[in-house]
């Protein structure tokens, strides 16, 4: 985002150099004087569509968003291993900078030993890592019984 901001920086000043001299060359040609103030105004309004745009854009980086193409992502990949667990709930992914932290529960058979389990889900982050480098996942196990809301008899 600073990189962004620094390119259109940089960008901002070229559109006002290049305004600032076609206006004048415009105004001394056609003797014109109101061709310098318009342009002006329509560089200023091209900046300040510029600012808002990267300052909206920041904002929803550091909002926490949640980024359905990765949950997509996630899916897909527990889809093709669907043989191999119960049932899933709460994916969640929220975008930190440039990395993406997911997390979810996995319902297995409750007589997996811990052992089994563990090897399942590094399996599973594993694929999702070869797929999304930026992705850190975490994954919650549970046995199928245990759905949240209605714990107990
Ligand atoms: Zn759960
Ligand atoms: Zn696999």
């Amino acid at each position: 985002m600073a990189l962004e901001g620094d390119a259109k920086h940089l960008l901002s000043d070229v559109i006002t150099s290049v305004g600032v001299a076609a206006g004048l060359w415009v105004a001394q040609i056609s003797g014109w004087a109101l061709m310098d103030p318009a342009l002006a105004l329509v560089v200023a309004a091209l900046i300040v569509r510029m600012g808002v745009g990267l300052v909206l854009k920041s904002a929803r980086g550091l909002m926490d968003k949640h980024v359905p193409e990765v949950e997509e992502a996630i899916m897909a990949v527990l889809d093709r291993h669907s043989s191999q667990y119960v049932d899933y709930h709460d994916v969640k992914t929220r975008r930190s900078g440039s990395q993406v932290f997911a997390e979810l529960h996995l319902s297995v058979d409750g007589a997996l030993t811990v052992q089994e389990s563990h090897e399942f889900t590094d399996h599973l982050e594993e694929d999702l890592r070869n797929e999304l480098p930026e992705v850190t996942i975490t994954i919650h196990v549970e046995p199928p019984e245990e759905k949240e809301g209605r714990r107990g008899p």
